[in-house]
């Protein structure tokens, strides 16, 4: 392991010297596999979002890249494979069976672990998800290989063709890249949103190979009795949120932090929080970004009182743009901003959110100016003709 300060590349492994020898056992293992999860019927963006990863450490190996399918047969498991290759997939591998119809760890683990005991791949990517986490453990065991949770950044070393898995450390004052040199495959986790979407590419397309789960219902000791969804399915999806509007201590109180509140719904954005906000009773848990919250990748984020802790910052570095309000013109959020207000929020948030409302209506005035211009322009033109 080694470990840098966070934003800075990924040191090259310090252990170099004494790297301990890959096992002969594994010497050929190749390719990359990424296992796409579903759930109801949905394939979590994850997924995707690691294929385009997986894409590029394949394209480095000079290997395939493999989309791993653990589903019950049937069509809509076929349109998952069809997205695999549209993402990127070279090959899928489906272990196809009635039983894998809802998530169980027992006969994932025994559906992946004997897929890669039959076909030897040297990566194995998975979302680091409630099912990714559970899953990845459990093959990781029970196949005896190292496993990197939660990685923000991942890499391969051609020489050794080891994964350099990058994640925060040290309570994320320091970046670490783990290598696994002796076993395979190498297996890593990685959050939601960490990773860009990968271009879809309509059509493209491979083989699909299927194989038994192997297992009888009588063999799984755990049985799905009901499934009872999640009462709170309504709460925010800042994870996928294109405008994130957040706040933090410097906001003062619940009330002001209620000010974001209008800016979000005027610009459609979801409220976002930094810790030190949650941990005032301001914004609910699940509002909050960084490294203990949600990452986040909009196209817009504001950030308002917050002044850019590591922690912080790690959750929400991806987004496009960065536009921060700080009365401190020191304050390390404006190290990653594109954008800086220094001044008062109080004040700001609702300047700013009068002149969003303004350049809303005048953008929805001409709009409305050019739908109406438009059929008295077509009415003239047939009249000409006739
Ligand atoms: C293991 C661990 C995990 C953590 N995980 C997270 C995490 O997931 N997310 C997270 O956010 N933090 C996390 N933290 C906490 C993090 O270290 C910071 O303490 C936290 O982010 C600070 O929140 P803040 O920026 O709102 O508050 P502060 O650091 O107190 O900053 C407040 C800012 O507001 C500015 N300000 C004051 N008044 C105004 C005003 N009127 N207008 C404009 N600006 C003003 C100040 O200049 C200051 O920059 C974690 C810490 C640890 C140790």
């Amino acid at each position: 392991m080694s470990a840098t300060a966070p934003g800075a590349a990924p040191a090259a492994p310090a252990a170099k010297k004494r790297r301990a020898a890959l096992d002969p056992k594994y010497a050929d293992n190749r390719g990359v596999w990424v296992l796409v999860e579903h759930e109801r019927g949905q394939v979590h963006p994850v997924s995707w979002e690691l294929m385009g990863q997986g894409r590029k450490l394949a394209d480095a190996l000079e290997v395939e890249l493999t989309a791993i399918l653990i589903a019950p047969p049937g069509e809509v498991t076929q349109g998952f494979c069809r997205e695999a290759f549209a993402y990127g997939a070279d090959r899928c591998r489906l272990v196809a069976d009635p039983l894998l119809a809802d998530y169980r760890n027992q006969p994932y683990t025994h559906a992946l672990t004997e897929l890669v005991r039959s076909h030897k791949p040297e990566i194995l990517l998975l979302g680091a998800t409630t099912q990714g986490r559970d899953l990845a453990g459990s093959v990781a065991t029970t196949l005896e290989t190292g496993l990197t949770a939660d990685c923000t950044r991942l890499e391969v070393d051609l020489e050794g063709r080891t994964l350099l898995s990058s994640r925060p450390t040290f309570g994320g004052s320091l970046m670490c890249t783990i290598v696994n040199h002796k076993t395979r495959p190498q297996m890593a986790t990685v959050r939601p949103r960490v990773m860009p979407m990968p271009e879809h590419r309509e059509g493209r397309e491979g083989p699909v190979e299927v194989s038994a789960l192997g297992l009888t219902e009588d063999q799984i000791a755990t049985k799905l009795v009901e499934f009872i969804p999640d009462q709170d399915r309504n709460q925010p999806q800042l994870a996928f949120a294109d405008f994130i509007v957040a706040g933090g201590r410097g906001l003062g109180s619940a009330d002001n932090f209620a000010q974001l509140t209008a800016l979000a719904r005027t610009i459609g954005a979801e409220v976002g929080a930094s810790r030190a906000a949650v941990h005032a009773g301001w914004a609910e848990p699940e509002r909050q970004v960084g490294q203990s919250g949600k990452t986040v990748r909009p196209k817009l984020y504001i950030a308002a009182g917050i002044s850019g802790a590591v922690q912080h910052r790690v959750g929400m570095e991806g987004s496009d743009l960065v536009l921060a309000i700080n009365t401190d013109p020191l304050a390390p959020i404006f190290q990653i901003a594109n954008y800086g207000l220094v001044g008062n929020a109080l004040e700001l948030l609702p300047a700013l959110e009068r002149a969003f409302q303004k350049k809303l209506a005048q953008l929805r005035a001409a709009r409305q100016a050019a739908a109406t211009e438009r059929p008295a322009k077509t009415g003239e033109g047939d009249s000409t003709h006739a």
